[in-house]
This record gives C-alpha cells, sequence and structure tokens, in this order.
C-alpha cells in the first residue's frame, strides 16, 4: 500500500479514536498519552525544515550558475504568487456576498450583534459605524440595547488572544519598509534558533548562493560538495521521519478532534452546526481554487504536467498538510512530492517552494475574506464596494504576513478587521470551527506553491514532456 494511503487510514483512525474516546470519557488517554506523539512529529518535520530550506536554496542557486536567471524565476515566482492570492481573495469575496452565508442566522441575533457593534463603535477611539445606520438610536430596537451591552461584555471576557493583538498593534504603527527590514537578519544563528523567521532565513542562503558564484570555483567547489551532502541527508531525514507518518498522523488526528469536542459529543456537534454555513462557504472556495484555478495553471502553463500527475503526485503532501496544519512542517514532503512526482527540478522546486511557503497561502487569504464579510453579516453591516476592495488588499498583505504555522490565518484576521474598522474580538466567534478550516485551507496553501513550481520549471522548459 503506497505510503499517502496509510497515512490516510492513520487519520480515519484518529477520528474513529477520538468519536469514541468521548464517548466513553477517555479524553484524559488522549491527551496524556497520544497527543505528545503529534507533537513530535510536528517537531521532527519542523527540525528538518529550516536546514533543508539552507542547503536546498545555496545548492538550487549553485546550481542555477547564472544570477540573472535567478533574477528571472524569482519575478516571475512572485508575480504569480501574488495574481494567485489575489484570484483566492476574489472567489472568496464572490461566493460570500453571492452566497450570504451570514444571513441564515437568526435575525434577532443578527440585530443583538449590530446593537453590540454600535457600542463598541461608540466607545472605540477612531471608528466610526461603516454604514451610518444607527439602530441603537431607533426606538423600535430600544428592547434590544442591554442585550447588545451584554453581547459586548462577553465578547471582551473570551478575548482569545489578548497577548498577540498587542503585537499586531505594534505592528501597524511599524515604517512601510518594515517587512524588507524584517527581512534582513543581523545574526543568522538567531534567525536559525527562531521558528518564525523563514524569510531570514531565506534571504541569507539567497545572499549565500549568489556570493558563492561569485568567487573561485576553486575555492567554492568544497563548499558546494558540503552543501550537497547536507542536503541529501536532511532529504533522507524525511523519508525516515515519514515512515512513522501514519501513526503520527492518527496521533495529531485524535488529539484535534478530542480536543475540539472538549468531553462532550453533542457540543462538537453543535459548534460545527451553528457555524455550518459559513465554513461550507469557506470550503467550497478553497475546493474551487484547488480544482479550478490551480488546474487552469497547470493545464495552460505547465506545459508536460498532466493535471493527473498533478494532483496524484500532491497526495502525500496535502494528507500531512491537512493533519499538520503547517505548511512549513509540510514543506520538506512538498519538496519531495514536487520534485520526485511532478518532476521538477530540484534548482527551481529548492527556489521556488520555501518561499511560497512563507509568503504565497491563498488559502489563508480566501479564508479572511470569506470570515470577515460573514462577521459583517452576522451584525447586519453592509459592506461597500471600496471596504470590499480594503479587504482584498489587507487581506493579500496578511496572508503574505502570516507564519505557516497552525492558526498563523486566525491572528493575521486581527489586523484585518481592523484596517476596515471592524471588531477584531470578533475572532472569538468564528475560532470553534478555525482548526477545522486551517486543516483545509493549509492544503490549498501547500498546492498553490506546487503549481507555482510546476509553471515556473514549463516556463524555463525544465518539465520533461510526457
Ligand atoms: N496554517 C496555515 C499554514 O501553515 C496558515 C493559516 O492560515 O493559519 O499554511
Amino acid at each position: 500500500m503506497a505510503l499517502h494511503w496509510k497515512i490516510v487510514l492513520g487519520m480515519a483512525a484518529g477520528v474513529a479514536w477520538a468519536l469514541l474516546a468521548t464517548v466513553l470519557h477517555m479524553d484524559g488517554i488522549t491527551q496524556n498519552w497520544i497527543a505528545p506523539f503529534g507533537d513530535i512529529f510536528i517537531n521532527l518535520l519542523k527540525l528538518i525544515a529550516l536546514p533543508l530550506v539552507l542547503f536546498s536554496i545555496i545548492k538550487g542557486i549553485a546550481d542555477l550558475k547564472d544570477i540573472r536567471r535567478l533574477g528571472r524565476l524569482g519575478i516571475r515566482t512572485l508575480i504569480l504568487y501574488l495574481l494567485t492570492t489575489v484570484m483566492a481573495v476574489c472567489i472568496g469575496l464572490l461566493l460570500v456576498n453571492l452566497l450570504g452565508p451570514g444571513k441564515t442566522m437568526d435575525q434577532e441575533m443578527r440585530i443583538k450583534n449590530r446593537i453590540a457593534y454600535e457600542l463598541w463603535a461608540h466607545e472605540t477611539e477612531g471608528v466610526e459605524v461603516l454604514d451610518g445606520l444607527s439602530f441603537t438610536a431607533d426606538p423600535a430596537y430600544a428592547g434590544y440595547l442591554a442585550q447588545g451591552q451584554a453581547a459586548l461584555e462577553s465578547l471582551k471576557e473570551n478575548d482569545p488572544v489578548v497577548g498577540q493583538r498587542e503585537t499586531v498593534n505594534d505592528r501597524s504603527h511599524a515604517s512601510p519598509l518594515q517587512f524588507l527590514l524584517d527581512m534582513v537578519p543581523s545574526n543568522i544563528f538567531l534567525a536559525l534558533s527562531s521558528n518564525g523567521l523563514m524569510l531570514q532565513i531565506i534571504f541569507f542562503a539567497l545572499f549565500f548562493g549568489i556570493v558563492l558564484l561569485l568567487i573561485s570555483p576553486g575555492q567554492a567547489a568544497p563548499v558546494l560538495l558540503l552543501v550537497d551532502g547536507l542536503n541529501a541527508v536532511f532529504l533522507k531525514m524525511v523519508d525516515v521521519v515519514m515512515l512513522g507518518a501514519p501513526f503520527f498522523v492518527f496521533a495529531l488526528m485524535a488529539a484535534t478532534l478530542g480536543k475540539m469536542a472538549g468531553g462532550n459529543l453533542a457540543h462538537l456537534g453543535e459548534v460545527l452546526y451553528s457555524l455550518t454555513s459559513y465554513a461550507l462557504v469557506v470550503v467550497l472556495g478553497l475546493a474551487l481554487q484547488v480544482f479550478g484555478v490551480y488546474a487552469m495553471l497547470v493545464k495552460w502553463m505547465a506545459k508536460g504536467l498532466t493535471l493527473k500527475r498533478f494532483y496524484k503526485g500532491m497526495q502525500k503532501a496535502q494528507v500531512l498538510a491537512f493533519s499538520t496544519s503547517s505548511s512549513a512542517a509540510t514543506l520538506p514532503v512538498t519538496m519531495q512530492c514536487v520534485e520526485h512526482e511532478l518532476k521538477v527540478p530540484p534548482r527551481i522546486g529548492s527556489f521556488v517552494l520555501p518561499i511560497g511557503a512563507t509568503v504565497n497561502m491563498d488559502g489563508t487569504s480566501l479564508y479572511i475574506a470569506v470570515a470577515v464579510v460573514y462577521l459583517a453579516q452576522i451584525h447586519l453591516i453592509q459592506l461597500d464596494l471600496l471596504q470590499q476592495l480594503t479587504i482584498v488588499l489587507t487581506a493579500t498583505l496578511a496572508s503574505i504576513g502570516a507564519s505557516a504555522v497552525p492558526s498563523a490565518g486566525l491572528i493575521m484576521m486581527i489586523m484585518v478587521l481592523q484596517s476596515v474598522g471592524l471588531n477584531p474580538l470578533w475572532i472569538s466567534i468564528i475560532l470553534p470551527v478555525d482548526r477545522i478550516l486551517d486543516m483545509c485551507r493549509t492544503v490549498v496553501n501547500v498546492t498553490g506553491d506546487a503549481a507555482v513550481a510546476g509553471v515556473m520549471a514549463s516556463l524555463d522548459h525544465e518539465l520533461p514532456q510526457e
């Protein structure tokens, strides 16, 4: 049996275990004895990801042998990444406006939400009610004032991310060039020792690789040989770790679902049901992105790569993205799939994919767009075209800025809500279904990087024709 099917089986077993453990009230066993293996798996993958990115980029550039080619590849890659992200946001906005998942909510509930929103806007400096309507001043809604106030209080009490919001606030006062500043490390060992600094490592690897091309071939040769060998070691580590993947994935699924259920199966059902329409719109959008946008991209721009080979070749990485919710942890396997199955040469894959894992998150941007408009809908707020365009812009930026780790998109949504003038505390409303959607959007993030890698190889005439 192929490995990815074994992983799927592991996943199914994890779901079954989570349900059983909840019914039999054995949640403690899951969290104490099974969940740690899931964390160990993610640790192992991340352990490999950083050095692998470092050495494979250096090797990739040295193999390109030509700095101009690198520049061309870099610019094309970034343009295509940006394009796919904007498309994803547009799909999200289109669907959420057309289908209106927020409108399925009970009208009384929405009025109460609306009042809470207006009260929040009045008490918050620099924020105005977006559509200029005033339910609080309307005598028809006077009966809802107390409920609205209570809803606002309860939002404040349940703030899920007090600490993180402060960091986001800090960032919004930074210089517009802050992202460039953040990219350049002052100490490579520091960058290597902190998980979120992938872009700094990419920067260093690019710099190192380019300078390696500038020194004399005699001096470069031993360094190249070493990098080549180290690269091979880390690639092999991926194979070794993946042997245990079916079991590890079982542990991840059992722990995640177990936590969501919180010892009560009915609770899990309720949570999922109340947000179903919203979650379904996100999933529909994600599916359109994967089977529409990427299919067109591969079909028209990656000559030599059939759709069947693309989707089939990516299965292993997709299953892993789903179970880890982290494109960074999945990166080593994504690279393996793209290079072995899609036949993209390593010098292209090892350049395009690590950058993609950090900056190209189509699933995340689509999810942010849908979530923001859904939240506006359940608060009876009409967003006009300009406000929706702001969402396109900020969701794109947020997805670029998001780290490739679980729930990063949720944190970035704070920034988007703030920039449109909505209450960032609302993220607690969609929190219950976030993990499941996180799993789905990570699959899209990873698939998008692979599609672009295929296109880049084809544009460079490096894709074997079938
Ligand atoms: N978990 C996602 C990823 O790693 C990021 C996010 O949307 O939260 O790709």
